[in-house]
């Protein structure tokens, strides 16, 4: 069998090869292989080109290549029906049309939403947002607002002690001193962050939760300005109509001291659960600053006066969104975070 013969026999075999049916796409791999790949049909018939009659090797070369590219131009065209038959794939599946898989989206943590909401009221005001140390001596948290080792106040808030003189802070207040003792007055600050108390976990109470606290110092500052500050927040806050009350209290930090109600927005002061049938929420405590607190960080308080002021937000926050349960806001369940 000459070798002319064999690349006449080649063909006929390529052609009954590839007009057998619509090869599927494995089938046709294995055509592409047995033809063109390097150990291939027509690879072979090169290879023994060399060993052919001299007299028909130019025909036989010119045959082979010509057949080579009949093979190579019939597979193109193939392939291009093949990949239209074969089955489809999940990539073929892919229409990018369709809108996206929906990525779970988190949602701000109700206290966090307070807290900003709180703070941009009062930036609106010109306070600057400061933050201290949730880990304090007993110093700062303390000794310089006035509560001193033996004073009655410090039976209030039950503190986990680090070690004899370090506590978890127990309010935002030592943010208060640590402002003072850095800058010189006039000082005009909001102060938001974690506060940690050794009571028992109950649906009232946790060990952590969050206050914001304010402080203006300045000359002449009065309870008048410190009363149209937080009635303007009350507004802000609760709404055009809530109605707010000032009630004397104790503060060793502030003289004098008050507590702030707001009319409950619930019933309208009609009596409900969440305002005890009182009509008022006990919304902060505040006051203008303790002299003896300016003298614990080396301000003169025959020239600088001042107010301040704390909210816990857990009770904001409850409040506004009628949680129950304050341990809710610590559990990370995302049945409930989802609702904000
Ligand atoms: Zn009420």
């Amino acid at each position: 069998m000459t070798i002319l013969h064999s690349i006449d026999e080649l063909k006929n075999q390529f052609d009954t090869d590839v007009l057998n049916g619509k090869p599927d796409k494995d089938a046709f791999e294995e055509i592409k292989r047995k033809y063109t790949s390097r150990k291939g049909k027509i690879a072979e018939l090169f290879a023994q080109l060399g060993s052919a009659d001299p007299d028909i090797r130019p025909e036989a070369g010119k045959a082979l290549n010509e057949l080579k590219e009949y093979i190579t131009i019939k597979l193109d065209g193939l392939s291009a029906v093949v990949s239209d038959n074969t089955e489809v794939t999940a990539a073929d599946q892919l229409d990018l049309t369709l809108s996206g898989d929906p990525f779970p989206v988190g949602s701000i943590h109700p206290l966090t939403k307070v807290i900003e909401e709180i703070t941009t009221i009062f930036t609106k005001l010109g306070f600057s947002l400061a933050y201290g140390p949730e880990i304090d001596t007993d110093f700062y948290n303390f000794e310089a607002l006035n509560i001193l080792k033996h004073h009655p106040a410090r039976d209030m808030q039950d503190t986990f002690y680090v070690t004899d003189d370090v506590v978890l802070r127990t309010h935002t207040s030592n943010n208060q001193i640590h402002m003072m003792e850095n800058h010189d007055p006039p000082i005009k600050v909001i102060a938001p962050g974690r506060v940690y108390r050794n009571e028992d976990v109950s649906v009232r109470s946790y060990c952590l939760f969050h206050q914001i606290e304010g402080l203006y110092v300045d000359k002449n500052v009065s309870m008048a300005d410190l009363k149209g500050v937080l009635n303007y927040f009350a507004r802000e806050f609760f709404g055009k109509n809530v109605k707010t009350r000032f009630r004397p209290s104790y503060f060793p930090f502030t003289e004098p001291s008050a507590e702030m109600d707001v009319s409950c927005y619930f019933c309208s002061q009609n009596g409900c659960n969440i305002c005890k049938y009182t009509g008022w929420l006990e919304i902060l405590g505040c006051g203008m600053v303790d002299p003896e607190v300016f003298k614990s960080v080396g301000y003169d308080p025959d020239i600088w006066s001042g107010y301040a002021f704390g909210m816990g937000i857990e009770r904001m926050a409850m409040q506004r969104y009628g949680i129950e349960d304050i341990r809710m806001f610590y559990e990370g369940d995302i049945r409930f975070l989802r609702q904000f």
